[in-house]
């Protein structure tokens, strides 16, 4: 098989497995990005890149958004991952078996490097997790797109509001073109629907440049990373005029806390443990599960070989599923969520949504457990 015939295998089993973009970045590209950007740190001498992404649909995201039930989206996400996964080890498979050449499929989410003693397994510590390889920054060199103000890949098809997987491979594939542009138009939504004020909305980051293919990406400065891990793991997330929630029921707004506070290890861990610790039993019963069901995923290093069931996500993910590619779709699920009310739990641990509806009177509900999502799929 020569090297035209490998791409041309290679992206038909990423569009069999039913990613929607593919493209193949080379390691020339990648050459001045960060570290999370050298592909020799997983697979000595790699080539090329092979990045692939699966966007979320606009029913699922409409669901999750205006607090009618977060299970459709869950479903998008698992799917997603799974198939990124299975799709790089075929990929991997197809190279390795047809060629001389080697291949890393690289784990699409929760793979950190280790020998970084502030990785994810330290969340409450970190300031910053590096994956073994930087689907993004992949993303890019392929390209797939560039980085938003948000921090995540920005894509002309589905804007940022995808599942990105990979493979490595010492093949020398040749590399899609960059993409001309930044489909990013600073709308800022992504900040706006963020509640831990981890990105900022005006500051640029300045810690590392990330340059790929010569261009240099600019992105929102980040905050302290715990402030996104509680949040993205659902233990606390109020707006900061106190209207709606992610989906938590620890009314707590993080933007409100100063970085200066976040930056101090020992404030830090204060304000941890007071976010645990609500004096409500039901909610400190939630924050318990949902840390023992993190500390499995982490434990697990891939995200991929979650079950549905074992995997607490999505209960924010905000930045990234709020960027679809339209920006009037866009504004429409920013008001969804904003309108959107507060999630509460009751004394049997179920989750229930409290919100304004048009008529102006207070309605509450209750989602969609899993098991009662998929047992009315059937
Ligand atoms: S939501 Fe707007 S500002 Fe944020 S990354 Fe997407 S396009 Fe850029
Ligand atoms: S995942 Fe949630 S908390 Fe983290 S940066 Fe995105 S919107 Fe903010």
């Amino acid at each position: 098989m020569d090297l035209k015939e490998l791409k041309g295998a290679v992206k038909k089993i990423v569009h069999n497995s039913g990613a929607k973009l593919v493209g193949v970045g080379s390691r020339e590209r990648l050459k001045e990005a960060p570290p999370s950007g050298n592909m020799d740190y997983c697979l000595p001498g790699a080539q090329s890149c092979i990045i692939f992404a699966y966007p979320n649909p606009i029913e699922a995201l409409e669901s999750y958004f205006s607090k009618k039930e977060r299970m459709s989206l869950k479903k998008v996400l698992h799917d997603s991952y799974t198939n990124a996964w299975k799709a790089a080890q075929n990929i991997a498979e197809l190279i390795e078996k047809n060629t001389e050449y080697t291949t890393f499929p690289v784990i699409p989410n929760l793979k950190y490097r280790k020998e970084d003693k502030k990785a994810f397994s330290n969340v409450f510590k970190a300031d910053i997790a590096y994956p073994d390889f930087s689907l993004r920054y992949g993303a890019v060199a392929a390209g797939l797109g560039h980085i938003g103000w948000s921090g995540n890949l920005v894509t002309k098809e589905y804007g940022g509001s995808l599942f990105l997987g990979g493979v490595l491979t010492t093949a020398p594939l040749e590399p899609d073109p960059m993409a001309e542009e930044n489909y990013c138009n600073k709308c800022k939504i992504c900040i706006k629907a963020c509640t831990s004020g981890y990105p900022s909305m005006d500051e640029e980051e300045n810690t590392q440049e990330v340059i790929i293919g010569g261009q240099k990406e600019i992105y929102s400065k980040r905050g302290t990373y715990t402030k996104c891990g509680i949040s993205c793991a659902g233990l606390a997330g109020l707006s900061e005029d106190g209207t709606w929630t992610i989906w938590s029921p620890n009314h707590i707004c993080l933007k409100k806390i100063s970085s200066e506070d976040w930056q101090d290890l020992k404030v830090r861990q204060k304000i941890i443990v007071e976010i645990l610790n609500n004096p409500s039993e039901n909610i400190q019963k939630v924050n318990k599960e949902l840390l023992k069901s993190f500390a499995l995923a982490a434990k697990r290093e891939n995200m991929a070989l979650l079950s549905l069931e074992q995997r607490e996500f999505p209960r924010c993910g905000n930045c990234a599923f709020i960027c679809v590619s339209s920006p009037s779709k866009r504004a429409e699920l920013y008001k969804m969520l904003t309108s959107s009310g507060k999630v509460y739990i009751d004394d049997e641990g179920k989750e229930y949504v409290k919100k304004i509806d048009e008529n102006g009177n207070e309605i509450t509900y209750y989602p969609p457990t899993l098991e009662e999502y998929f047992s009315k799929k059937k």
